[in-house]
């Protein structure tokens, strides 16, 4: 007998046919002689509602009070959710984060999982039933609700899977699985049957926005394999699983785009030990994310420093560089916004040459200029103006072929 972690997202309980239609395939899993464990996001845009609710009463409203909120959507979802599986003559039971022993830390909207005792849902195993847990929800130490950001139903399930040693998380979603970039902008775009752990971070964070990343983490920490599919069809999605040698014969798995950036260059810093920690102690202080650090010396013997953020960060991010400049007695701040990033992830760049060659001849060939590159082991970037943004992804799909089935895969 086995045991099944199925987490379904908000399109996928959007509605009460929706709801029966997730309750028929956990009731197949339970009567095919496996313990079932669903986790529930809210149906379809409710979280979305609840927030713009929120705002029409008060510019800041209290965090706590937003997990307060935030927390109904899910709680109204596993209800019917288990009403659905009740109607259907199958045992089944649903639990608040709080009810599973889902502890966390006390930073309300943005909390992290400390432990999960999962006594709880073993009981209900025992009576023969579907447990059905409240997605992204738990509670501190004192009691209180909190929850662990946007899209994090995911990492719910993927610690669930973890602690109750599943060996598969299933995702069901909206889509079929992951692909090799955007259809919406490529339409030759491919489904992906199989990725590893880390090329699937990578794309999380360059904007193939399917899975939240904490979720994949757990998956790589605790060796739970995800099966993101779809939850309208039969078909096979995409596996997320640890990375094995065969993998390294696909040079390049993705490509993804991002074009809610801006670039920040600071010319003229002094060139000494300590200016970077303090430069980045001060971003870090504002809780301002940034991405693609390069740092150069120029012929005058100054330090160069840019950077990226998302927009949501920009304004924020203005003042701390004010703060900066003057303090620093930097000669300038320059501001590029908007800016895109184009970027190709895979494991086999460790093994391969002449992938950045491709990479920047397809985007020459294109007449895409690059105006920043970064690099990670399994990952290049070139930060490009957002108006080449959609062709320059199409160019490098179709230089690495990435619409055709990989031979040795
Ligand atoms: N309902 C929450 C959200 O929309 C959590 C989730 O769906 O993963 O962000
Ligand atoms: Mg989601």
């Amino acid at each position: 007998m086995g045991l099944m972690v199925m987490k379904f997202g908000g399109t996928s309980v959007a509605d009460a046919e929706r709801i029966r239609r997730a309750a028929r395939r956990a009731i197949k899993a339970k009567t095919a002689g496996n313990d079932v464990v669903m986790v529930v996001s809210a149906m379809g845009k409710t979280t979305d509602k609840l927030i713009s609710l929120a705002e029409e009463i008060s510019e800041s409203p209290p965090q706590r009070e937003m997990d307060m909120l935030l927390t109904t959507g899910e709680q109204v979802s596993i209800s019917l959710m288990a009403m659905a599986i009740d109607a259907a003559g199958h045992q089944a039971i649903s639990l608040t984060g709080g009810q599973i022993g889902l502890l966390t830390d006390a930073v309300h909207m943005k909390a992290r999982i400390q432990k999960i005792d999962a006594d709880r849902i073993r009981q209900e195993f025992k009576q023969g039933r579907i447990v059905i847990v409240a997605g992204f929800q738990g509670v501190d130490e004192s009691g209180e609700i909190t929850t662990l950001g946007r899209g994090a139903s995911d990492t719910t399930a993927l610690a669930l899977a973890a602690v109750l040693k599943a060996k598969v998380c299933e995702i069901y979603t909206d889509v079929d699985g992951i692909y090799t970039t955007d259809p919406r902008i490529e339409e030759k775009a491919r489904k992906i049957d199989k990725i590893s752990y880390d090329e699937m971070l990578e794309l999380a964070s360059l904007g193939a926005g399917v899975m939240h990343s904490r979720a994949i983490e757990f998956g790589k920490k605790y060796n739970v394999e995800i099966h993101v599919r779809s939850s309208f069809t039969d078909t096979k999605g995409t596996i997320i699983t640890k990375e094995v040698e065969q993998m390294e014969d696909i040079v390049v798995s993705g490509a993804a785009v991002k074009k809610d950036l801006a670039q920040f260059i600071l010319v003229g810093l002094p060139n000494t030990p300590g200016i970077a920690a303090n430069l980045f102690a001060h971003v870090a202080r504002h809780d301002v994310v940034v991405d693609d650090i390069i740092q150069t010396v120029d012929e005058s013997g100054n330090a160069n420093t840019s950077f990226t953020v998302e927009h949501s960060d920009l304004a924020e991010c203005k003042l701390v560089m004010e703060e900066v400049r003057k303090e620093f007695n930097a000669k300038e701040v320059v501001c590029i916004d908007p800016v895109a990033k184009v970027s190709v992830v895979g494991v086999g760049m460790r093994s391969h040459t002449g992938v950045a060659q491709k990479m920047f001849g397809a985007l020459a060939q294109a007449q895409v200029n690059i105006n920043a590159i970064t690099t990670s082991e399994i990952k290049i970037s070139c930060i490009i103006d957002p108006s080449d943004a959609n062709k320059a992804l199409q160019a490098i799909h179709a230089a690495f072929e990435l619409d055709k089935e990989p031979k040795d895969a």
